[in-house]
């Protein structure tokens, strides 16, 4: 209920620097609730799961729509298909940019956002319960340009204050600890060279709770494994699950997604904050993935 989400919401800490804030989460999701009581859009339900068959490297996994799992629940004929995941990470990286950049321009991260999903199955519901916004110190750029600033509305000052993208990817994996989402805290254990073999990596990664969503294949193929690897950086293996949200879009639609816009368009929602800012980004493709997942 409104009144459930708005407890839950208030609990969290206040986030820095966020242009939505937790009242606009319920503002939402009342103005959601109130479109399906005037019929605006009907219940099915649909399942974000992960598309293991088209992966392009072993590492890299993007979602589509799952039709299978799914249990009915009786009465009503309609049908619940359950999520493979018990919660999503919503990630949408802001990194160093320049106006008509060539394709090898090294692009370094300079904001890691994260929106927590958690889905109850047994209310058959899926709500926003967390976010965490890390500003990350570039270190081969380490003057944003003012056409980076305009678009992502993230300044020098934040950037100068902020992190080394290692010290980033502790912050995110403490995060998650405290979420429950991993179950040890320390983050030695879910690196890569840990595992002998790719079977136990497997394993390990398949009693994760969670896999993350990002708007496309860019995020963390683009900019956080390259960065990673220039820079040798380890990371978690939980980064190698990924739903890619344009194709589950595309899958439960049928039609292509270009863009955060044009999704939001096909459903009729507005944008909510400032695009290109990395944390309202994440916020609007985690109603997307609401949406989606109500559908
Ligand atoms: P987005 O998630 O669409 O906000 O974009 C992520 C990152 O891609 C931005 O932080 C920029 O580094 C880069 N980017 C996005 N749009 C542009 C653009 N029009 N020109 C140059 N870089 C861009
Ligand atoms: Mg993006
Ligand atoms: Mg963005």
């Amino acid at each position: 209920s409104k009144a459930q989400l708005q407890n839950q919401l208030q609990q969290q800490p206040p986030r820095r620097h966020s242009s939505f804030t937790p009242q606009d989460h319920a503002q939402y999701s009342a103005q959601q609730q109130q479109q399906q009581q005037q019929g605006l859009h009907t219940k099915r339900r649909s399942s974000l799961d992960m598309d293991r068959s088209s992966s392009s490297s072993n590492h890299f996994v993007g979602g589509v729509l799952s039709s299978s799992d799914s249990c009915g629940n009786g009465s009503s004929g309609r049908q619940f298909k359950k999520q493979p995941f018990r919660f999503y990470v919503v990630v949408d990286f802001e990194a160093t940019c320049q106006e008509n950049s060539s394709p090898d321009y090294e692009h370094e991260i300079i904001e890691f956002p994260l929106v927590l999903l958690k889905v109850d199955s047994r209310r058959q519901q899926v709500s926003v319960v967390d976010q965490l916004r890390i500003f990350v110190r570039p270190t081969v750029n380490e003057k944003l340009t003012d056409f980076c600033t305009k678009l992502t509305g993230v300044t020098q000052e934040d950037v100068d204050s902020g992190v080394l993208l290692s010290e980033a990817l502790t912050q995110v994996h403490t995060w998650l600890f405290h979420h429950g989402l991993v179950t040890i805290d320390d983050m030695g254990q879910f690196m890569p060279q840990h595992y002998k073999h790719y079977d136990q990596m497997r394993c390990a990664l398949d009693k994760l709770p969670f896999a993350f969503i990002t708007d496309g294949p860019y995020d963390f193929y683009s900019f956080l494994h390259r960065e990673c690897e220039r820079k040798s950086i380890q990371k978690p293996i939980y980064y190698s699950r990924w739903v890619n949200i344009r194709k589950t879009f595309h899958d439960t639609y049928r039609t292509k997604a270009f863009s955060l816009l044009s999704m939001l368009n096909h459903l009729k929602m507005s944008f909510k904050g400032k695009h290109h800012s990395g944390l309202d980004d994440s916020i609007n493709i985690a109603h997307i993935a609401v949406r989606i997942i109500e559908d």
